[in-house]
């Protein structure tokens, strides 16, 4: 019987790993990836951070410095680093298919000790099951990539921003993008030069952050609207009130070149002739095996745990100096159920 097992390896699970650590809990993480890095592992090259490493840290250690922006492989060497140098004990590829909770308080169930407990299934561990008091949800949102519906056919090949490859194979091809956010400009901003023709499609005009904005700034505005919760001030303003579109240096140059122009999004599929479609519509919470048991975003039982999900669990959660906070609270909940 662990005290808490944590379903995902990215950052945010990794984070919770260093504050259960702290506390001396007996914990495991399971990650259904095959190497340290979590979703960063899977970002297409061109992909920067949209702040620098000095202001992208998980609690503890320091992201080693890099000029400009980062890439993603730079993360994934960071995170493979972090969890070696607290030794932290992350078992992959492990995927966790359903977790079940058993509740002391109810007739038809045995709790452990007269307390309630999980029961965790999974695929690839050295058991078919797991137990444990509690569980942490830090599953990320990128194997679950959002596509909306559109009326009609597309006659060509359909991708998510999630599974795109870099530009390459879109050489001479025509090309549309969808999505007003980071990963549609800077994915329409990539295949310039290589496709034959990009065409950028928006819900409304794209909304570009100053170009002295960067993720810095966005860090700060997450921090303040988290302390404001918590005290019961006001919210002082959503990071998106700045624009929705973060000025990394591929996305300004193309911008200020005027090869960047976005065009209305179109009514039905079939309108388009294009030979690919790439979705860069974001991403829905990764929520499989515990989707049952969580509802308008809060996990209904107690001790589970949904850690970095963005606004969805709380402001800058789904970054890596955001996720911080979040972890650490959640740890110091897990000890309070741990030690009653
Ligand atoms: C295009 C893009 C650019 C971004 N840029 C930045 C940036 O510049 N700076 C920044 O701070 N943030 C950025 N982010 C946001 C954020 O840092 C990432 O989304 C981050 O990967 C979230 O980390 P995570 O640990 O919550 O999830 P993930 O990295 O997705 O990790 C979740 C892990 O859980 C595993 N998992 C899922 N389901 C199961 C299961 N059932 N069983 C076992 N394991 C499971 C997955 O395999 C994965 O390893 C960006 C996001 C995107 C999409």
């Amino acid at each position: 019987m662990l005290d808490c097992l944590v379903i995902g390896g990215g950052q945010s699970g990794l984070a919770c790993g260093y504050y259960l650590h702290k506390r001396g809990l007996d914990f495991r993480i399971l990650d259904a990836e095959s190497a340290p890095g979590g979703a960063w592992q899977h970002t297409w090259d061109s992909l920067r951070l949209f702040s620098p490493a000095t202001a992208s840290n998980l609690p503890g250690m320091p992201m080693p410095a890099y000029p400009g922006y980062p890439p993603a492989s730079h993360v994934v060497d960071y995170l493979r680093a972090y969890e070696k140098r607290y030794d932290l004990p992350v078992n992959r590829p492990v995927t966790v298919t359903r977790i079940y909770h058993r509740s002391a308080s109810r007739e038809d169930s045995h709790g452990w000790g007269g307390k309630d407990y999980f029961v965790v299934a999974l695929r690839g561990g050295d058991a078919p099951t797991i137990t444990a008091r509690t569980v942490v949800a830090a599953t990320g949102t990128w194997s679950s990539p959002f596509i909306p519906f559109y009326p009609g056919h597309f006659r060509g090949k359909q991708w998510h921003s999630a599974w795109y490859p870099g530009a390459s194979p879109f050489a001479g091809a025509r090309v549309a993008v969808v999505g007003g956010a980071n990963s549609g400009a800077q994915i329409a901003a990539d295949l310039l030069g290589t496709a034959a023709r990009v065409d950028w499609f928006t819900h409304r005009p794209p909304r570009w952050m100053p170009d002295d904005i960067d993720g810095r700034d966005l860090f700060h505005r997450s921090r303040a609207r988290l302390l404001a919760q918590k005290e019961g001030r006001p919210d002082p303003g959503s990071e998106s009130s700045l624009g929705d579109i973060v000025m990394v240096p591929p996305v300004k140059a193309a911008r200020d070149a005027g090869r960047l122009a976005a065009q209305p999004i179109f009514g039905r599929l079939d309108k388009l002739d294009h030979d690919h479609l790439i979705w860069c519509t974001g991403f829905r919470p990764a929520l499989g095996p515990i989707r049952h048991l969580v509802a308008e975003g809060k996990a209904q039982v107690p001790g589970l745990f949904l850690v970095g999900y963005g606004s969805w669990t709380g402001p800058g959660s789904a970054t890596i100096t955001g996720v911080s906070p979040f972890a650490k609270q959640t740890a110091a909940a897990i000890e309070e159920i741990v030690r009653a």
